[in-house]
């Protein structure tokens, strides 16, 4: 990637509480569904097939939503990058680091909170069993630490992590400050959830990307709306826990501690930003109900808009945004 090429997003886990596995079933009906849209047809080579699947098939057929639970990279041009969350994503993550830049390499994480769905991958991140490597883990939770080391202690996990060869060194920040984490300009904001979580501003080159997931947004409270949209002011790229309907937060769900699709459209209208990424899916969502709530929430976003309109996407497991 060429120094002035903006920032690239990879999204390599999306889905929230607890990764779910694509099942049997699902890849029958997917399977179904494509035949039965092929019938009748000729394809006369791979490349006709491909072209088929990626311009034809409906996404819900030919994609699956979720699978890791969250993990997102942010890279720069210059070979420099942000984690943000050790989900079960963080495994394949550390994977394709190590195939394609090799040891010694430093990294630096960003963690949103430390909830199970949120550090899970960190035992299985390959690179911190490498000597040589250094590993930078930022939160502004002061049991950041104690956190990583206790989901490696017996009898849950056979290497403890004094054994891991990288050198790791963990980061508390102070709420709400702005830092400079590896040429990026990284600012924190406390979030409503179970044991507080944060968000982050991430800027670089002109470019900005709110990382914002396990985060309720309560109607009435004006105050907090108004604090968070400042907060996603003008950002090109906002990450934004959708877990639930609307329906869901008003009743059954009101403080589990997330949101819904019609308050990330609500805030990003109102913050004026470029692109919202519905992130940190539902479990029980399977992918023609993800892909029913980003069409709705799409429709939301026409009706509601007023001057400034608002891409709207919904996250999956190797979605790539260029900035
Ligand atoms: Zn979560
Ligand atoms: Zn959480």
């Amino acid at each position: 990637m060429p120094a002035d090429a903006g920032l690239l997003v990879r999204f390599w886990g999306t889905r929230g509480s607890l990764p779910k596995a694509a099942d049997s079933a699902m890849l029958q009906d997917k399977l179904q569904a494509a035949l039965r849209q092929a019938a009748g047809r000729r394809f006369d080579d791979d490349d006709a097939i491909e072209r088929f699947i990626r311009d034809e098939l409906p996404f819900p057929v030919s994609h699956t939503f979720g699978g890791n639970s969250p993990c997102v990279q942010i890279a720069a041009g210059d070979d420099e990058e942000l984690i943000c969350d050790m989900g079960s994503g963080a495994r394949e993550l550390g994977n394709r680091i190590l195939a394609e830049r090799g040891s010694p390499r430093t990294y630096h994480i960003l963690m949103s909170h430390v909830h199970w769905d949120h550090i899970m991958g960190f035992p299985f991140f390959v690179p911190a069993f490498i000597p040589g490597n250094t590993i930078h883990i930022y939160g502004c939770h002061p049991g950041l630490e104690e956190a990583f080391r206790r989901q490696h202690g017996p009898p849950s996990f056979p290497v403890p992590f004094d054994a891991l060869g990288a050198d790791i060194r963990f980061h508390v920040m102070p709420a709400g400050e702005t830092l400079d984490i590896a040429g990026f300009r990284v600012r924190s904001h406390l979030q409503l959830h179970g044991g507080d979580s944060y968000g982050y501003r991430i800027e670089r080159g002109g470019k900005s990307v709110i990382y914002s997931t396990d985060s309720e947004h309560k109607h009435e409270d004006e105050a907090a709306l108004a604090d968070v949209a400042a907060f996603f002011r003008d950002a090109d790229l906002v990450i934004f826990d959708a877990m639930y309907s609307l329906a869901d937060t008003a009743s059954v769900k009101e403080d589990w501690g997330h949101s819904s699709n019609i308050m990330g459209v609500e805030l990003c209208h109102r913050a004026r930003a470029r692109h919202l990424c519905m992130f940190h899916h539902e479990p029980v969502n399977d992918d023609a109900t993800l892909y029913r709530l980003l069409q709705e929430t799409r429709r939301y976003e026409e009706i509601s808009r007023r001057d400034h309109p608002l891409h709207v996407t919904s996250a999956y497991d190797g979605l790539e945004i260029r900035l």
